[in-house]
């Protein structure tokens, strides 16, 4: 099972320059490469393989000296991303590739880390070429697993993509279970009556989001105070999105180190966004990666993950009547057996009785 964690970088002014010298390298082979491609086959009905333009590097950096500031690796990774193109367009799944100017090439990838040497100073990774950058690891990795280092530049910052592959654990023996129904006014409902709230949690930055683009709104059009405040309100954006991936991590976690079987809705979330207007709820919620998470950690420590069709779960009560009620019914009452519940409660008790 493949995983990425992505961190923040935070490289020195000189180390800076280093980092968009090799981007600019990398988007020059990747252009020459592409260039090359086309000239050889308008002229010769052919064009050089991956592996033929592979060959051509070590003639190139000798020409060519400004390449010896890039990592070898690297530069084999961005004619391995040409091909990939190429490929993407063969197989019908994207069109002919394009140029890349200074906006659409935004990373360069080390395809095989050194895992040894790449993180043995704490805090901080170790980029061939570049040197040791500061690095805000905010959860537990592997060193060891990591096979690959993506060094992204996004909204003024720099992050690292490390790629690890975990072994997925032996299945261990269910004894306690869990369905879970995720929804509009609480983020997920546990069989067990808990309740997983979100909102509070980004209560704070949201407020300040609102603020900031309050502000905005106010500065004139081509300002340079116009330009700053906006570039406020994308880190923030970015931070948001961080603190819902933290969050979405530590809720899965909690859930999948306590239960050994965990049932969830088989929802299309992308379907839904579709076809309701609550689309902005929905989206932010995060439903589609929380599920993920949960599958992929599910996998890494051996638990079982079951997604049920989700036809009817909140029209129907544990002993099996059917009790319609619309959104704004809060408590569900069976006629039937007299439960009386939370109806998202009841929801995720009966996902989790379809499950077993
Ligand atoms: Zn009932």
């Amino acid at each position: 099972m493949i995983i990425v964690h992505r961190f923040h970088i935070e490289p020195t002014k000189e180390q800076e320059q280093k980092l968009f010298r090799t981007l600019t390298l990398c988007r020059w082979l990747y252009n020459a490469a592409l260039e090359q491609k086309e000239i050889c086959y308008r002229q010769r009905g052919r064009s050089p393989s991956c592996m033929q333009q592979k060959n051509e590097l070590p003639t190139l950096k000798k020409e060519l000296p400004e390449y010896k500031q890039v990592n070898a690796q690297v530069m084999q990774d961005c004619l391995r991303r040409l091909d990939n193109a190429f490929q993407r367009l063969f197989s019908g799944l994207a069109g002919y590739p394009h140029y890349k100017d200074r906006d659409h090439y935004r990373s360069f990838t080390y395809p095989q880390a050194d895992k040894q040497d790449q993180f043995k100073k704490p805090g901080y990774i170790y980029l061939p070429k570049i040197g040791y950058i500061k690095m805000n690891a905010h959860f537990a990795f592997d060193p060891l697993k990591v096979s690959r280092v993506n060094v992204k530049y996004h909204n003024g910052k720099w992050y690292v993509n490390l790629t690890s592959e975990i072994a997925e654990a032996e299945a261990v023996e269910i004894v306690n279970k869990i369905g879970i129904d995720v929804g509009l006014l609480t983020f997920a409902a546990l069989s067990d009556g808990t309740k997983i709230d979100n909102r509070k949690y980004f209560r704070k930055s949201e407020k300040k989001l609102a603020r900031l683009q309050r502000r905005l709104s106010r500065k004139k059009k081509g300002s340079n105070n116009r330009r700053k405040a906006k570039t406020k309100v994308t880190w923030l954006h970015d931070k948001i999105a961080n603190q819902r991936k933290d969050f979405l991590h530590k809720a899965s976690y909690g859930i999948v180190k306590k239960y050994d079987l965990i049932a969830v809705e088989d929802l299309s979330v992308k379907n839904m966004i579709k076809n309701h207007h609550l689309s902005k709820s929905i989206a932010d919620a995060g439903w589609g990666k929380f599920v993920n998470y949960l599958e992929y950690k599910c996998l890494k420590y051996g638990k079982t993950f079951v997604k049920i069709p989700p036809r009817g779960t909140s029209q129907t009560c544990v002993c099996g009547a059917h009790v319609p009620k619309d959104l704004s019914v809060r408590v569900h009452k069976c006629p039937e057996c007299g439960l009386i519940a939370d109806r998202d409660i009841v929801s995720a008790m009966v996902i989790l009785q379809r499950a077993s």
